[in-house]
């Protein structure tokens, strides 16, 4: 048996299946945009460890960071003994999220802490039970995170009762015909059959929808939310776990809708591979919780705090948001070509803001006919002809493409064959 399969067999004795791998391939080194496997083999990464490496692989700067903070000290405990990193990287948020007035933040761990601790301060700020999300939104696997989020199987099943309280509305989607003005007519008839807008604490969304599917939600429709929490005084909560740092092209998704977020939860790529989370928000808003209700053992950690600076710092030295914008467009044109082609009848709707580039898969050129078990070869063939690919959508029939925003032209046109090579080789296993 090879290496891989030895080390796959003893992971499935002795890791639940509930917990999934997206390749039976276990990772031996990495650096940049690649990754070299336990047999010595090459990939090229399209999957950033879902989306966290935005500034790649073991950034000199974020190693450089990660090793001079542990040097001094590895853990203390913030509601312990403060340390300045922590508050100079909330500082920097203050300052980067977009928007006019005072802001404070909030770091956790994850991204799932993130939006339950983004709705816990909605409600305390609030006073009002009611959440309201989308289908196909995802925002974390914890009890209030798996109530946001808006698919049922694999995330909830099994797992209830769930928080109540919650309402999913349907999410733009023009691939199936799902209008912004359809959205807003829901949310209306809520307000009217459920729930009436004083006891709405929040609206929670992503800009664009990772797990559902890279579905852009339109700047009209963002900033039409805006307004409709302005005129009942609910928070606005813009989920920018996976779009944030740089992905979609700005540091942050929304500001491309030049609206302003009451809160903010991010996550993943804050870290450069190093867990850190936040929220950042409203000062009056983020003050409502009581002191001791927000926090966390490893909140904030200084190792955390020390790379989410690097991250910060490489952003802007390397120009990350434009080169996100060129990675996009490349990968656009590309995917767009093939889906002209006569042989990949199988690829629909491709779409994406900036370097959040995703496309279905299909059957027949038919939007309403998704090809889930296609895509699940299509990833599988990723495996062997060596680039790392990521499946999601409500239907799970979109293929993501998240390659680090540091990789160059040559790797990307390299994964971008590979890809291509993946393509041709699952549907030719489905074909037998
Ligand atoms: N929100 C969004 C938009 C996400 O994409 C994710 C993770 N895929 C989460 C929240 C949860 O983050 P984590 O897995 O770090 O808990």
């Amino acid at each position: 048996m090879s290496e891989n399969l030895t080390l796959y067999q003893r992971r499935l004795d002795a890791v639940p299946r509930g917990v999934t791998n997206a390749l039976p391939i276990f990772v031996d080194r990495a650096s940049g945009s690649e990754l070299w496997d336990v047999e010595g083999r090459h990939y090229i990464d399209f999957a950033a460890g879902i989306a966290v490496l935005n500034t790649g692989h073991n950034h000199p700067e974020v190693m450089a960071a990660i090793q001079s903070q542990s040097a001094k000290f590895g853990h203390v405990g913030f509601q312990v003994t403060p340390y300045e990193g922590y508050v100079s990287l909330a500082e920097r948020l203050n300052r980067l999220v977009p928007g006019k007035g005072p802001r404070k933040t909030l770091f956790v761990t994850t991204g799932a802490e993130a939006t339950e601790n983004a709705v816990k301060i909605a409600r305390a700020h609030t006073g009002r039970p009611t959440i309201i999300a989308f289908v196909g939104g995802f925002h974390g696997r914890t009890m209030m995170g798996m109530a946001l989020t808006g698919k049922v199987a694999p995330y909830k099943q099994l797992f209830g009762p769930l928080p109540s309280s919650v309402y999913h509305l349907p999410f733009p989607d023009a691939c199936r015909d799902i209008g912004e003005e359809e959205s807003l007519r829901a949310l209306d008839r809520l307000f009217k059959a459920d729930v009436e807008p004083s006891q709405a604490a929040a609206i929670i969304i992503e800009p664009v929808q990772g797990e559902g599917g890279f579905l852009v939600a339109p700047p009209s429709f963002l900033r039409r939310l805006r307004e409709i929490c302005d005129a009942h005084s609910i928070v606005l909560i813009i989920d920018e776990v996976q779009t944030g740092f740089a992905r979609t092209g700005t540091l942050f998704a929304h500001e491309q809708a030049a609206i302003e977020a009451d809160l903010v939860p991010m996550a993943k790529s804050l870290g450069g591979g190093f867990p850190i989370a936040a929220v950042t928000g409203k000062a009056e808003i983020m003050d409502a919780a009581a002191p001791g209700g927000l926090g966390g053992t490893f909140a904030g950690s200084p190792i955390g705090c020390a790379a989410a600076h690097a991250v910060l710092d490489v952003i802007e030295k390397e120009n990350l948001c434009s080169r996100a914008v060129e990675i996009g467009a490349r990968l656009m044109t590309e995917v767009q070509a093939w889906s002209n082609e006569a042989e990949f009848a199988c690829i629909g709707d491709v779409r994406g803001l900036g370097a959040m580039v995703a496309f279905e898969l299909v059957k027949d050129r038919d939007a309403h006919r998704p090809d889930a078990e296609l895509t699940r070869r299509v990833v599988a063939a990723g495996g062997q002809t060596g680039v790392l690919l990521l499946a999601c959508g409500l239907y799970g029939n979109v293929i993501r493409l998240l390659a680090p925003l540091t990789i160059s032209n040559a790797l990307l046109d390299e994964g971008l064959s590979r890809l291509k090579a993946a393509l041709r080789a699952g549907m030719a296993e489905q074909a037998a």
